[in-house]
């Protein structure tokens, strides 16, 4: 299943505060993104995911997500 509608970008540098999945303070390394249903073109909402759920959702959304080069360049994958 591929969804239009949520989006996971890998942050630039890693930010530590909460993880809005699992609820502990660690590096957070995505943002997923939420947009509207009905057409994707709109924001409504996103959440700071750290690494180990921010790969989980990608696992569940078949997305690529990738920790790699955070420090370095900014990456944003998508499948
Ligand atoms: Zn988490």
């Amino acid at each position: 299943m591929k969804s239009k509608s949520l989006k996971i970008a890998t942050l630039a540098h890693a930010v530590y505060k909460k993880c809005e999945c699992c609820n502990r303070v660690k590096d957070i390394y995505f943002k997923m993104s939420v947009l509207d249903a009905a057409k994707a073109n709109y924001l409504v909402g996103d959440f700071d995911l750290c690494k180990s759920c921010g790969q989980n959702f990608g696992d569940i959304l078949n997305i690529k997500v990738s920790t790699e080069n955070v420090l370095n360049d900014f990456n944003f994958s998508k499948t």
